[in-house]
Formats: C-alpha cells, sequence, structure tokens
C-alpha cells in the first residue's frame, strides 16, 4: 500500500510539472519517427534524452525550417525532465518577450526573473519570428546572462547562425547573444521536409 501511495505521489508530482511546462503539445520523444527524419542523429537526441546536459548547464539548439520535429523533439526532453523531478518552462519567444516587456513597464521584471531563474530548463520556442526593440533585446540578454552556466535553454528557430542579426537590433546585439548562448550548446541542424506537409501529401494521395 505504501508503495502504492508512493507511486501515485510521484505520478501527481510528475502531472503537476508538465501541467506547469505549459507545454503547447505533449509529445514524446518515443512518438517521433526517426526514419522519416533520418538527417537527425536518433542516438544525439537519445543521448540528449538522459538529462546529462541539464546537469551541466547545456543549452540546445535546435535550427531548421517549418514542420521538421523541433518543437517535438523540445517538448519531448521537456517532458523526460518533468518525469525526471526537474522543472520546465515552454514558452514561444514572442509572447514570451511580450510578456517580460510588460513586466518591465508594470516594475515586476525583477520578480519575473526570479520565477524564471527557478526553472531547470527553459524552453524557447521559435526564436526567429519577432524582431526585438532596444527594450526587448536588454531583457532578452538579461535572461541569457542569467542563466549562462547555471541553468539550461532550449531554443528552437528557423534561422541559421548567420542571420540571428534579423532578430536583433544590430550584428553586435545578436553575437553578444550567441557568445553566451553556444558557450556550452548542442546545436542541432534538421533539414528535410515538413512532416506536416508530407503527411497532408499521403492523405491526399490515399483519397
Ligand atoms: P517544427 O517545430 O520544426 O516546426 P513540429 O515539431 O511542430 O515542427 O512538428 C510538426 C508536427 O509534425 C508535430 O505535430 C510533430 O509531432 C510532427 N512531427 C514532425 N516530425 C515528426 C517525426 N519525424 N515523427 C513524428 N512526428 C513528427
Ligand atoms: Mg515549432
Amino acid at each position: 500500500l505504501l508503495e502504492i501511495e508512493e507511486m501515485s505521489k510521484k505520478d501527481r508530482l510528475r502531472l503537476k510539472r508538465i501541467k506547469e511546462a505549459h507545454f503547447e503539445e505533449h509529445k514524446m520523444i518515443e512518438e517521433f519517427d526517426f526514419g522519416f527524419q533520418n538527417n537527425i542523429s536518433q542516438s544525439k537526441i537519445l543521448d540528449l534524452a538522459t538529462l546529462s546536459f541539464l546537469d551541466k548547464h547545456e543549452n540546445i539548439i535546435f535550427i531548421g525550417p517549418p514542420g521538421v520535429g523541433k518543437s517535438h523533439i523540445s517538448t519531448g526532453l521537456g517532458m523526460k525532465a518533468c518525469e525526471e523531478g526537474r522543472s520546465v518552462l515552454f514558452v514561444n519567444a514572442i509572447e514570451l518577450m511580450d510578456y517580460l516587456s510588460k513586466c518591465l513597464e508594470k516594475g515586476t521584471l525583477r520578480q519575473q526573473f526570479k520565477r524564471l531563474y527557478k526553472v531547470d530548463l527553459l524552453i524557447i520556442d521559435d526564436l526567429g519570428y519577432l524582431k526585438m526593440d532596444k527594450e526587448k533585446e536588454s531583457i532578452f540578454f538579461q535572461l541569457i546572462r542569467q542563466r549562462y552556466e547555471k541553468k539550461s535553454l532550449i531554443i528552437t528557430t528557423n534561422l541559421p547562425f548567420n542571420r540571428w542579426d534579423e532578430v536583433f537590433t544590430n550584428e553586435l546585439a545578436a553575437a553578444a547573444v550567441l557568445d553566451r548562448l553556444l558557450h556550452h550548446a548542442h546545436i542541432i541542424s534538421i533539414s528535410g521536409d515538413s512532416y506536416r506537409v508530407n503527411k497532408k501529401h499521403e492523405e491526399v494521395l490515399n483519397d
């Protein structure tokens, strides 16, 4: 009985962490078809799924076009982290930066930074579709600096590094962010076809 109680307590905690992570979809690494996206190293992803990157406070950057599985794998790693008792937060880059700049206006940014720092794994999804102004750029830089060598980040983006200046106000600002971000980072470039588009084609062909 004790064992069952222990188990359900663990399950409850796990579910609480998953809820608090605010994943957009509950995708698992086990559901990822490495046969379809065979330009991703399965062994590399499975190695990341051991979560040793979290203990080493390393970052992961997924780069690739839409639909190749960047958010899926990031979420899968986040779900693993929840299972292992880590706190996770999954946020869309535009929403995060809008929110933080509102916090700056309201005078609650410090408080928010404290909250964010408590999160073991921060997943910033789709950095690349926003254009930061000076204010957002400064907030983003503080965030990166705060986590540097202390906490892990996963960032997904459609932009290769030589185009990150499109997100920031200038090349120098992009370089300053990249310098810290990439110092201890796993960079996973995914090319290939969109899984969504491919599935649609299959459906149409089968009709
Ligand atoms: P991205 O973030 O790169 O735009 P997503 O991770 O959102 O792409 O993938 C788009 C959709 O296709 C999701 O529902 C995802 O689960 C699914 N998907 C993508 N690649 C694969 C794959 N190789 N195996 C299984 N599902 C996949
Ligand atoms: Mg995505």
